[in-house]
Protein backbone atom coordinates (compact mmCIF):
# COMPACT_ATOMS: atom_id res chain seq x y z
CA UNK A 1 0.00 0.00 0.00
CA UNK A 2 1.35 3.21 -0.91
CA UNK A 3 0.60 6.90 -0.52
CA UNK A 4 -0.68 8.84 -3.27
CA UNK A 5 2.07 11.44 -4.08
CA UNK A 6 1.04 14.33 -5.63
CA UNK A 7 3.73 16.49 -7.27
CA UNK A 8 6.84 16.80 -5.01
CA UNK A 9 6.66 19.81 -2.87
CA UNK A 10 9.53 21.96 -1.10
CA UNK A 11 9.83 20.96 2.93
CA UNK A 12 12.50 24.04 2.99
CA UNK A 13 15.85 23.79 3.67
CA UNK A 14 15.76 22.48 7.23
CA UNK A 15 12.98 20.06 6.46
CA UNK A 16 9.43 19.01 8.15
CA UNK A 17 10.08 17.16 11.41
CA UNK A 18 6.88 15.32 13.14
CA UNK A 19 7.82 14.26 16.43
CA UNK A 20 5.25 11.22 17.99
CA UNK A 21 4.57 8.36 16.32
CA UNK A 22 0.75 8.39 18.02
CA UNK A 23 -2.15 8.30 15.69
CA UNK A 24 -1.78 12.03 15.26
CA UNK A 25 1.92 12.02 14.22
CA UNK A 26 1.19 8.88 11.59
CA UNK A 27 -1.35 10.69 10.16
CA UNK A 28 0.04 14.06 10.05
CA UNK A 29 3.43 12.49 8.49
CA UNK A 30 0.74 11.01 5.57
CA UNK A 31 -1.03 13.88 4.96
CA UNK A 32 1.93 15.85 4.04
CA UNK A 33 3.93 13.23 2.47
CA UNK A 34 0.48 12.63 0.16
CA UNK A 35 1.11 16.43 -0.55
CA UNK A 36 4.39 15.22 -1.80
CA UNK A 37 6.50 16.66 1.08
CA UNK A 38 9.21 14.92 2.82
CA UNK A 39 9.06 13.95 6.20
CA UNK A 40 11.05 12.75 9.47
CA UNK A 41 9.05 11.21 11.36
CA UNK A 42 10.36 10.71 15.49
CA UNK A 43 9.06 7.45 17.38
CA UNK A 44 9.60 5.98 20.59
CA UNK A 45 10.97 2.57 19.97
CA UNK A 46 8.50 0.69 22.52
CA UNK A 47 5.36 2.09 20.87
CA UNK A 48 2.62 -0.27 20.69
CA UNK A 49 -0.87 -0.01 19.63
CA UNK A 50 -3.40 -0.10 22.69
CA UNK A 51 -5.40 -3.40 22.03
CA UNK A 52 -8.52 -2.15 24.40
CA UNK A 53 -9.26 1.30 22.98
CA UNK A 54 -11.88 2.50 20.28
CA UNK A 55 -11.95 5.89 18.73
CA UNK A 56 -15.22 7.06 17.20
CA UNK A 57 -14.57 9.01 13.84
CA UNK A 58 -16.57 11.97 12.46
CA UNK A 59 -17.51 11.75 8.67
CA UNK A 60 -15.57 14.61 7.85
CA UNK A 61 -12.33 12.50 9.72
CA UNK A 62 -13.68 9.47 7.64
CA UNK A 63 -13.30 10.89 4.19
CA UNK A 64 -9.59 12.37 5.29
CA UNK A 65 -8.62 9.25 6.04
CA UNK A 66 -9.56 7.69 3.47
CA UNK A 67 -8.23 10.23 0.88
CA UNK A 68 -5.18 9.42 2.50
CA UNK A 69 -5.62 5.67 1.78
CA UNK A 70 -5.77 4.76 5.27
CA UNK A 71 -9.24 2.69 5.13
CA UNK A 72 -7.64 0.66 2.26
CA UNK A 73 -4.87 -0.39 4.18
CA UNK A 74 -3.96 -3.50 5.71
CA UNK A 75 -5.20 -3.74 9.45
CA UNK A 76 -4.00 -7.30 9.99
CA UNK A 77 -5.67 -9.53 7.23
CA UNK A 78 -8.27 -7.26 6.21
CA UNK A 79 -8.52 -3.86 4.85
CA UNK A 80 -9.12 -1.05 7.73
CA UNK A 81 -12.69 -0.01 6.10
CA UNK A 82 -13.89 -3.70 7.03
CA UNK A 83 -13.06 -3.49 10.76
CA UNK A 84 -14.80 -0.95 11.60
CA UNK A 85 -18.49 -0.73 13.06
CA UNK A 86 -20.79 1.97 11.32
CA UNK A 87 -22.98 4.01 13.77
CA UNK A 88 -27.00 4.08 12.60
CA UNK A 89 -27.49 5.72 16.24
CA UNK A 90 -27.22 7.57 19.22
CA UNK A 91 -29.48 7.85 21.74
CA UNK A 92 -28.49 9.40 25.05
CA UNK A 93 -30.73 9.18 28.64
CA UNK A 94 -29.75 10.40 31.51
CA UNK A 95 -30.42 8.69 34.95
CA UNK A 96 -34.21 9.28 35.60
CA UNK A 97 -36.03 6.61 36.27
CA UNK A 98 -37.79 5.03 32.70
CA UNK A 99 -39.96 2.72 31.77
CA UNK A 100 -37.24 0.65 29.47
CA UNK A 101 -33.83 1.32 29.42
CA UNK A 102 -33.66 2.21 25.91
CA UNK A 103 -36.19 5.06 26.50
CA UNK A 104 -34.38 8.50 25.60
CA UNK A 105 -34.20 11.61 26.07
CA UNK A 106 -32.77 12.56 23.05
CA UNK A 107 -31.62 10.68 19.95
CA UNK A 108 -30.10 11.09 16.92
CA UNK A 109 -30.95 8.73 13.49
CA UNK A 110 -28.20 7.97 10.62
CA UNK A 111 -28.92 10.97 7.82
CA UNK A 112 -29.36 9.34 4.01
CA UNK A 113 -25.77 10.24 3.13
CA UNK A 114 -24.53 7.03 5.21
CA UNK A 115 -23.75 6.35 9.05
CA UNK A 116 -23.12 9.53 11.64
CA UNK A 117 -20.34 8.10 12.46
CA UNK A 118 -17.63 5.01 12.87
CA UNK A 119 -16.39 3.07 15.48
CA UNK A 120 -12.69 1.89 14.99
CA UNK A 121 -10.44 -0.27 17.55
CA UNK A 122 -7.08 1.93 17.83
CA UNK A 123 -5.30 -0.79 17.43
CA UNK A 124 -6.57 -1.61 13.44
CA UNK A 125 -5.93 2.16 13.02
CA UNK A 126 -2.51 1.80 14.46
CA UNK A 127 -2.02 -1.42 11.81
CA UNK A 128 -3.21 0.69 8.84
CA UNK A 129 -1.52 3.53 9.80
CA UNK A 130 1.94 2.01 10.22
CA UNK A 131 1.95 0.01 6.96
CA UNK A 132 1.28 3.45 5.05
CA UNK A 133 3.98 5.11 6.72
CA UNK A 134 6.58 2.38 5.92
CA UNK A 135 5.36 2.30 2.24
CA UNK A 136 6.16 5.74 2.00
CA UNK A 137 9.29 6.87 0.11
CA UNK A 138 8.54 10.49 1.73
CA UNK A 139 8.60 9.80 5.08
CA UNK A 140 11.73 8.59 6.99
CA UNK A 141 11.10 6.77 10.61
CA UNK A 142 13.25 7.78 13.11
CA UNK A 143 13.15 5.48 16.65
CA UNK A 144 14.29 8.15 18.93
CA UNK A 145 13.11 9.95 21.92
CA UNK A 146 13.23 13.96 21.32
CA UNK A 147 14.42 15.71 25.05
CA UNK A 148 14.08 19.27 24.40
CA UNK A 149 13.86 22.06 21.59
CA UNK A 150 15.46 25.74 21.26
CA UNK A 151 13.97 28.10 19.08
CA UNK A 152 17.62 28.90 17.00
CA UNK A 153 20.10 26.31 16.50
CA UNK A 154 23.88 26.84 17.24
CA UNK A 155 24.54 26.62 13.55
CA UNK A 156 21.75 27.90 11.06
CA UNK A 157 20.66 30.91 13.76
CA UNK A 158 17.31 31.69 13.05
CA UNK A 159 16.67 29.47 10.14
CA UNK A 160 16.27 26.51 11.99
CA UNK A 161 15.12 25.19 15.36
CA UNK A 162 16.68 22.74 17.33
CA UNK A 163 15.83 19.45 18.23
CA UNK A 164 17.44 17.44 20.89
CA UNK A 165 17.07 13.95 20.72
CA UNK A 166 18.14 11.02 23.66
CA UNK A 167 21.53 10.54 22.04
CA UNK A 168 22.32 13.93 22.58
CA UNK A 169 22.50 15.18 18.96
CA UNK A 170 21.19 18.53 17.64
CA UNK A 171 18.74 18.36 14.49
CA UNK A 172 18.38 21.46 12.54
CA UNK A 173 14.60 21.71 11.89
CA UNK A 174 12.73 23.89 9.97
CA UNK A 175 8.85 23.06 11.31
CA UNK A 176 8.60 20.74 14.30
CA UNK A 177 5.09 19.35 14.65
CA UNK A 178 4.82 18.15 18.05
CA UNK A 179 2.45 15.32 18.11
CA UNK A 180 3.78 14.12 21.34
CA UNK A 181 0.60 13.56 23.61
CA UNK A 182 -0.74 15.27 26.33
CA UNK A 183 3.07 15.45 28.38
CA UNK A 184 4.12 16.96 25.02
CA UNK A 185 7.99 17.41 26.30
CA UNK A 186 8.58 20.08 23.46
CA UNK A 187 5.18 22.05 24.60
CA UNK A 188 7.25 22.34 27.90
CA UNK A 189 10.44 22.83 26.17
CA UNK A 190 8.88 25.63 24.34
CA UNK A 191 7.22 27.05 27.61
CA UNK A 192 3.90 26.96 26.28
CA UNK A 193 1.32 27.36 28.65
CA UNK A 194 -1.40 25.08 29.51
CA UNK A 195 -5.00 25.39 30.96
CA UNK A 196 -5.66 22.25 33.08
CA UNK A 197 -8.79 21.21 34.13
CA UNK A 198 -9.22 18.28 37.14
CA UNK A 199 -12.24 17.39 38.22
CA UNK A 200 -10.89 14.28 39.50
CA UNK A 201 -12.92 11.56 37.48
CA UNK A 202 -11.39 8.63 35.62
CA UNK A 203 -13.39 6.93 33.10
CA UNK A 204 -12.95 3.07 32.86
CA UNK A 205 -12.18 1.32 29.44
CA UNK A 206 -13.00 -1.92 28.07
CA UNK A 207 -14.69 -3.85 25.96
CA UNK A 208 -18.06 -5.58 26.89
CA UNK A 209 -20.52 -8.39 25.80
CA UNK A 210 -23.77 -7.79 25.57
CA UNK A 211 -26.77 -9.81 25.21
CA UNK A 212 -28.70 -8.77 22.91
CA UNK A 213 -27.05 -7.06 19.75
CA UNK A 214 -26.08 -3.40 19.74
CA UNK A 215 -27.75 -2.47 16.18
CA UNK A 216 -25.32 -0.17 15.26
CA UNK A 217 -26.45 1.99 18.00
CA UNK A 218 -24.14 4.22 20.41
CA UNK A 219 -25.92 4.76 23.87
CA UNK A 220 -24.79 6.86 26.23
CA UNK A 221 -25.99 7.95 30.04
CA UNK A 222 -25.56 10.62 32.26
CA UNK A 223 -24.89 9.49 35.84
CA UNK A 224 -24.12 11.56 38.91
CA UNK A 225 -20.05 10.81 38.69
CA UNK A 226 -20.02 11.25 34.58
CA UNK A 227 -21.29 9.50 31.45
CA UNK A 228 -21.84 6.13 30.67
CA UNK A 229 -21.13 4.98 26.72
CA UNK A 230 -21.37 2.03 25.32
CA UNK A 231 -20.12 2.48 21.32
CA UNK A 232 -21.02 -0.84 19.07
CA UNK A 233 -18.09 -3.11 17.46
CA UNK A 234 -17.87 -4.91 14.11
CA UNK A 235 -19.15 -7.50 16.44
CA UNK A 236 -23.16 -7.49 17.16
CA UNK A 237 -22.60 -8.63 20.92
CA UNK A 238 -19.50 -6.55 21.89
CA UNK A 239 -19.45 -2.83 22.55
CA UNK A 240 -16.58 -0.60 23.83
CA UNK A 241 -17.20 1.23 27.11
CA UNK A 242 -15.93 4.47 28.05
CA UNK A 243 -17.51 5.02 31.90
CA UNK A 244 -16.18 7.99 33.49
CA UNK A 245 -16.79 8.48 37.47
CA UNK A 246 -14.99 10.15 40.71
CA UNK A 247 -11.84 8.94 41.06
CA UNK A 248 -12.18 7.36 44.36
CA UNK A 249 -15.46 5.01 42.85
CA UNK A 250 -13.23 4.49 39.30
CA UNK A 251 -10.45 3.00 42.14
CA UNK A 252 -13.17 0.73 43.85
CA UNK A 253 -14.37 -0.50 40.67
CA UNK A 254 -11.12 -1.37 39.27
CA UNK A 255 -10.60 -3.58 42.20
CA UNK A 256 -13.73 -6.24 42.35
CA UNK A 257 -13.82 -9.43 40.60
CA UNK A 258 -16.07 -9.65 37.05
CA UNK A 259 -18.97 -10.81 38.77
CA UNK A 260 -19.10 -7.51 40.65
CA UNK A 261 -18.26 -5.27 37.55
CA UNK A 262 -21.11 -7.17 35.94
CA UNK A 263 -23.44 -6.23 38.47
CA UNK A 264 -22.51 -2.48 38.47
CA UNK A 265 -22.87 -2.08 35.02
CA UNK A 266 -26.31 -3.93 34.93
CA UNK A 267 -27.12 -1.33 37.95
CA UNK A 268 -25.90 1.67 36.37
CA UNK A 269 -27.25 0.83 32.95
CA UNK A 270 -30.91 -0.54 34.04
CA UNK A 271 -29.40 -3.22 32.03
CA UNK A 272 -29.17 -1.91 28.78
CA UNK A 273 -28.98 -4.77 25.28
CA UNK A 274 -30.38 -7.33 27.83
CA UNK A 275 -27.15 -7.05 30.34
CA UNK A 276 -23.32 -6.51 30.04
CA UNK A 277 -20.22 -8.41 31.39
CA UNK A 278 -16.58 -7.99 30.50
CA UNK A 279 -14.95 -9.41 27.34
CA UNK A 280 -11.40 -8.17 27.76
CA UNK A 281 -9.35 -6.56 31.02
CA UNK A 282 -10.27 -3.13 32.34
CA UNK A 283 -8.43 -0.02 32.33
CA UNK A 284 -8.44 3.16 34.14
CA UNK A 285 -8.02 6.83 32.32
CA UNK A 286 -7.77 9.53 34.41
CA UNK A 287 -9.76 12.42 32.76
CA UNK A 288 -7.89 15.54 32.98
CA UNK A 289 -9.15 17.79 30.14
CA UNK A 290 -6.17 20.54 29.07
CA UNK A 291 -5.58 22.76 26.45
CA UNK A 292 -2.70 25.21 25.09
CA UNK A 293 -3.65 28.50 25.45
CA UNK A 294 -1.46 29.38 22.00
CA UNK A 295 -0.39 26.21 20.42
CA UNK A 296 2.68 27.45 18.24
CA UNK A 297 6.15 28.53 19.41
CA UNK A 298 9.17 29.26 16.82
CA UNK A 299 9.01 26.83 14.26
CA UNK A 300 7.10 24.62 16.10
CA UNK A 301 3.03 23.65 15.85
CA UNK A 302 1.53 21.61 18.49
CA UNK A 303 -0.86 18.61 16.93
CA UNK A 304 -3.41 16.31 18.69
CA UNK A 305 -3.10 15.41 22.32
CA UNK A 306 -0.34 17.51 22.89
CA UNK A 307 -2.28 21.14 22.02
CA UNK A 308 -5.37 19.71 23.40
CA UNK A 309 -6.60 16.57 25.31
CA UNK A 310 -10.55 16.83 25.72
CA UNK A 311 -12.87 15.38 27.79
CA UNK A 312 -13.17 11.89 25.83
CA UNK A 313 -17.52 12.03 26.77
CA UNK A 314 -18.09 13.28 23.11
CA UNK A 315 -15.74 11.11 21.25
CA UNK A 316 -14.42 13.99 19.83
CA UNK A 317 -10.43 14.26 20.57
CA UNK A 318 -8.95 12.58 17.75
CA UNK A 319 -11.07 14.00 15.21
CA UNK A 320 -9.85 17.46 16.46
CA UNK A 321 -6.36 16.03 16.31
CA UNK A 322 -7.70 15.17 12.54
CA UNK A 323 -8.72 18.93 11.83
CA UNK A 324 -5.52 20.75 12.81
CA UNK A 325 -3.49 18.35 10.24
CA UNK A 326 -6.05 19.23 7.65
CA UNK A 327 -5.60 22.92 8.55
CA UNK A 328 -1.62 22.82 8.66
CA UNK A 329 -1.50 20.85 5.50
CA UNK A 330 -3.77 24.01 3.85
CA UNK A 331 -2.03 26.69 5.24
CA UNK A 332 1.91 25.16 4.58
CA UNK A 333 0.22 24.30 0.61
CA UNK A 334 -0.57 27.70 0.61
CA UNK A 335 2.72 29.26 2.00
CA UNK A 336 4.91 26.92 -0.47
CA UNK A 337 2.43 28.28 -3.17
CA UNK A 338 3.80 31.58 -2.68
CA UNK A 339 7.53 30.58 -1.73
CA UNK A 340 7.05 31.77 2.17
CA UNK A 341 8.77 30.06 4.74
CA UNK A 342 6.93 27.14 5.69
CA UNK A 343 8.33 27.44 9.42
CA UNK A 344 7.89 31.07 9.45
CA UNK A 345 5.95 33.38 12.57
CA UNK A 346 3.15 33.55 9.22
CA UNK A 347 2.82 30.34 8.52
CA UNK A 348 1.75 29.36 12.57
CA UNK A 349 0.22 32.63 13.34
CA UNK A 350 -2.03 31.77 10.34
CA UNK A 351 -2.69 27.80 11.72
CA UNK A 352 -3.11 29.02 15.54
CA UNK A 353 -6.09 31.51 14.25
CA UNK A 354 -7.76 29.07 12.06
CA UNK A 355 -7.82 26.62 14.85
CA UNK A 356 -8.85 28.55 17.86
CA UNK A 357 -12.73 28.30 16.93
CA UNK A 358 -12.79 24.91 16.78
CA UNK A 359 -10.54 24.04 19.53
CA UNK A 360 -12.49 26.50 21.82
CA UNK A 361 -15.87 25.30 20.97
CA UNK A 362 -15.53 21.27 21.53
CA UNK A 363 -13.35 21.98 24.86
CA UNK A 364 -16.64 24.21 25.89
CA UNK A 365 -18.87 21.77 24.59
CA UNK A 366 -17.29 19.06 26.27
CA UNK A 367 -16.31 20.61 29.98
CA UNK A 368 -19.89 22.24 29.87
CA UNK A 369 -21.22 18.70 29.54
CA UNK A 370 -19.25 17.54 31.51
CA UNK A 371 -20.12 19.62 34.23
CA UNK A 372 -23.91 20.46 33.97
CA UNK A 373 -24.89 16.37 33.81
CA UNK A 374 -22.50 15.14 36.38
CA UNK A 375 -22.07 15.83 40.27
CA UNK A 376 -25.20 16.64 42.08
CA UNK A 377 -29.17 16.46 41.60
CA UNK A 378 -29.69 20.08 41.23
CA UNK A 379 -26.99 20.22 38.42
CA UNK A 380 -29.17 17.49 36.81
CA UNK A 381 -32.61 18.77 36.91
CA UNK A 382 -30.94 21.64 34.81
CA UNK A 383 -29.38 19.33 32.69
CA UNK A 384 -32.93 17.54 31.75
CA UNK A 385 -34.11 21.09 31.24
CA UNK A 386 -30.47 21.33 29.08
CA UNK A 387 -31.79 18.02 27.35
CA UNK A 388 -35.41 19.53 26.30
CA UNK A 389 -33.63 22.56 24.89
CA UNK A 390 -30.74 20.29 22.70
CA UNK A 391 -33.47 18.13 21.47
CA UNK A 392 -34.91 21.27 19.39
CA UNK A 393 -34.60 20.61 16.13
CA UNK A 394 -32.06 23.87 15.45
CA UNK A 395 -30.15 23.14 18.72
CA UNK A 396 -29.85 19.84 17.39
CA UNK A 397 -29.04 20.68 13.68
CA UNK A 398 -25.87 22.62 15.49
CA UNK A 399 -24.56 19.72 17.84
CA UNK A 400 -24.84 17.65 14.60
CA UNK A 401 -22.63 19.97 12.50
CA UNK A 402 -20.41 20.20 15.78
CA UNK A 403 -19.99 16.35 15.99
CA UNK A 404 -19.72 15.23 12.03
CA UNK A 405 -16.70 17.70 11.72
CA UNK A 406 -18.64 19.96 9.10
CA UNK A 407 -19.04 23.09 11.26
CA UNK A 408 -16.01 24.14 9.95
CA UNK A 409 -16.52 24.03 6.45
CA UNK A 410 -14.49 20.67 5.55
CA UNK A 411 -16.40 18.32 4.02
C1 LIG B 1 -10.77 6.92 27.32
C2 LIG B 1 -10.59 7.69 26.05
C3 LIG B 1 -11.47 7.52 24.99
C4 LIG B 1 -11.33 8.25 23.81
N1 LIG B 1 -12.23 8.08 22.80
C5 LIG B 1 -12.11 8.82 21.68
C6 LIG B 1 -13.05 8.69 20.61
O1 LIG B 1 -13.98 7.89 20.65
N2 LIG B 1 -12.90 9.49 19.49
C7 LIG B 1 -11.89 10.39 19.40
O2 LIG B 1 -11.81 11.11 18.37
N3 LIG B 1 -10.99 10.53 20.39
C8 LIG B 1 -11.07 9.77 21.51
N4 LIG B 1 -10.15 9.91 22.51
C9 LIG B 1 -9.03 10.83 22.31
C10 LIG B 1 -7.95 10.19 21.46
O3 LIG B 1 -7.64 8.91 21.96
C11 LIG B 1 -6.70 11.07 21.48
O4 LIG B 1 -7.09 12.37 21.10
C12 LIG B 1 -5.66 10.57 20.51
O5 LIG B 1 -5.33 9.24 20.77
C13 LIG B 1 -4.43 11.44 20.65
O6 LIG B 1 -3.39 10.93 19.91
P1 LIG B 1 -1.99 11.66 19.88
O7 LIG B 1 -1.20 10.93 18.85
O8 LIG B 1 -2.19 13.12 19.74
O9 LIG B 1 -1.37 11.43 21.33
P2 LIG B 1 -0.79 10.09 21.97
O10 LIG B 1 -1.66 8.94 21.67
O11 LIG B 1 -0.51 10.39 23.40
O12 LIG B 1 0.58 9.85 21.20
C14 LIG B 1 1.75 10.58 21.46
C15 LIG B 1 2.91 9.82 20.90
O13 LIG B 1 4.11 10.57 21.05
C16 LIG B 1 5.14 9.74 21.55
N5 LIG B 1 6.04 10.58 22.33
C17 LIG B 1 5.79 11.20 23.49
N6 LIG B 1 6.85 11.92 23.89
C18 LIG B 1 7.80 11.75 22.93
C19 LIG B 1 9.12 12.23 22.78
N7 LIG B 1 9.66 13.03 23.70
N8 LIG B 1 9.83 11.88 21.68
C20 LIG B 1 9.27 11.06 20.74
N9 LIG B 1 8.02 10.57 20.85
C21 LIG B 1 7.29 10.90 21.93
C22 LIG B 1 4.41 8.72 22.43
O14 LIG B 1 5.17 7.56 22.62
C23 LIG B 1 3.14 8.49 21.62
O15 LIG B 1 3.30 7.50 20.65
C24 LIG B 1 -10.27 9.19 23.69
C25 LIG B 1 -9.36 9.37 24.75
C26 LIG B 1 -9.52 8.63 25.93
C27 LIG B 1 -8.55 8.84 27.06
Amino acid sequence: MTVSCQHSRSSGKHGIHVVGGGLTGYAAALALADHGYSVRLYHRDEESADPLRTTTINPVAYGFLKSLGVMDAAAGDTPLAETLAPIDRILVTDDIPREKPLDTVINWDKPETGPLAWVVRNHDLTMALHALVEASPLIECIAARITDYHPQHPDYGHAAASLITDQGETIPAGLILAADGRNSALRQAASLRVITRNLHQTAIVAILSLDAPHQNMAWQKFLPGGPMALMPMPEPQLASLVWSMKTEDAAQLMEVDDDRFAMALDDASGKVFGGLRLASPKQAFPIIPQHAVWPVATRLALLGDAGHAINPLAGQGYNLALGDIMTLRDVLNTAGDTGGDIGGATVLKTYARRRWPEVVMMTMATDGLNMLFSFGKRRRRLAGMGMAVANLPPIKALAEKLASGRMFNRG
